[in-house]
């Protein structure tokens, strides 16, 4: 590592920084690295928001779970699973960091759908304190570039170069960052792999100088301000898109149209959710539900355990699939049970 070190030493300029990360792989685990408690008065806080900016698949959403220590945004190996913008917040010692994910910037088409994503991610960096714009390491292509022309000037910008992990010649990387510096006035470049612990602990304390000193926006154990009830749709709609890869369009969605906490002596927190994903034609239907109802349930049920997961609770689940244009269509629904 020392040698990379000196490599990024080399590229740097001016006041940027290029951190580094190293080479301990550990899994993402917010919770062990809790520092000890202690109460900050208001005026000993600090509290900003950070906008997470890249095209698709550079690790957005998986930046920010790690960020944030939770899965709440949702990832993929698909592009453009994030429709919405979505915040996560991290308090750690006196910092609360404000976390807003958004949708990678569509350059392919320009249809109704992409134009409001752009719409997203222009609203989400206009009013940031600080920008972490995610590149892949050694990468940078026409979609990079079209992404980092929406910033405004004035904002500090890291160039966070992600999936170091997949760099295997990393004398290629020093040039690369040079290259980079050229093309925009980046405050710090941390070159590091979303899916390292010691890399995220490295990423909030290069963030947090950024944020000003204010009181906290959100509790200290607050985690996002979305709603379960939100959670629970982007939750089946990330395994809705998983378990269909590409095949499904994107304009498919999901809408919850029950969300009840009961009561329950035996066991807890118990939630009835019902959801129904609604599809443009018969096909993609079929495509859905799959083979005698296969795929459906894979769907409902990976779904369900994330719930449980994420809401603290037992979660009864039923999905039902329908095409937009035919409601008198019968439904085809699968439930989860809580118990299997
Ligand atoms: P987004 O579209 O920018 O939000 O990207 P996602 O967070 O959904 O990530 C896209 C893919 O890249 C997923 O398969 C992630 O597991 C993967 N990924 C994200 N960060 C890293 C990383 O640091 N290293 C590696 N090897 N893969 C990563
Ligand atoms: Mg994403």
């Amino acid at each position: 590592m020392a040698e990379l070190d000196a490599m990024l030493a080399a590229a740097k300029s001016g006041a940027s920084v290029a951190r580094l990360p190293d080479d301990a792989d550990t899994p993402n685990d917010a919770a062990a690295d809790a520092p000890p408690p202690r109460s900050y008065a208001p005026e000993e806080q600090r509290c900003g928001l950070i906008a997470i900016v890249g095209k698709p698949n550079v690790g957005k959403s998986t930046l920010m779970n790690a960020l944030v220590g939770q899965k709440i945004s949702i990832t993929s190996r698909k592009a453009q699973t994030t429709r919405h913008r979505i915040t996560g917040i991290r308090t750690q010692a006196e910092t609360q960091f404000v976390f807003v994910d958004t949708p990678g910037f569509q350059t392919k088409h320009s249809t109704a759908l992409n134009k409001s994503l752009n719409k997203t991610v222009m609203g989400a960096i206009g009013d940031v304190d600080l920008i972490l714009f995610v590149v892949e390491a050694g990468s940078f292509t026409l979609a990079d570039a079209k992404v980092l022309s929406l910033f405004k000037p004035g904002i500090p910008t890291l160039l966070i170069a992600n999936k170091l992990d997949r760099v295997h010649r990393r004398g290629e990387i020093a040039p690369w960052l040079r290259d980079m510096q050229q093309r925009h006035a980046f405050t710090e470049f941390v070159p590091m792999s979303a899916k390292k612990r010691d890399d995220i602990q490295r990423l909030l304390g290069i963030c947090a100088p950024y944020l000003p000193q204010q009181p906290w926006f959100y509790g200290a154990d607050e985690l996002t301000d979305r709603s379960e009830k939100f959670l629970a749709s982007e939750t089946v709609r990330e395994k809705l898109f998983r378990f269909t890869g590409d095949e499904l369009p994107y304009t498919s969605t999901v809408v919850i149209d029950k969300f009840e906490e009961e009561p329950s002596a035996q066991h807890g927190r118990f939630m009835r959710i019902a959801a129904t994903i609604v599809v443009e034609r018969d096909g993609h239907k079929a495509m859905v539900i799959g083979a005698g109802g296969e795929r459906l349930k894979m769907i409902s049920t990976e779904a369900r355990q994330e719930l449980e997961k994420l809401l603290g609770a037992k979660v009864f689940l039923e999905v039902w699939v329908k095409v937009r244009s035919g409601w008198a269509d019968d439904a085809a629904r699968v439930k989860s049970f809580g118990y299997e």
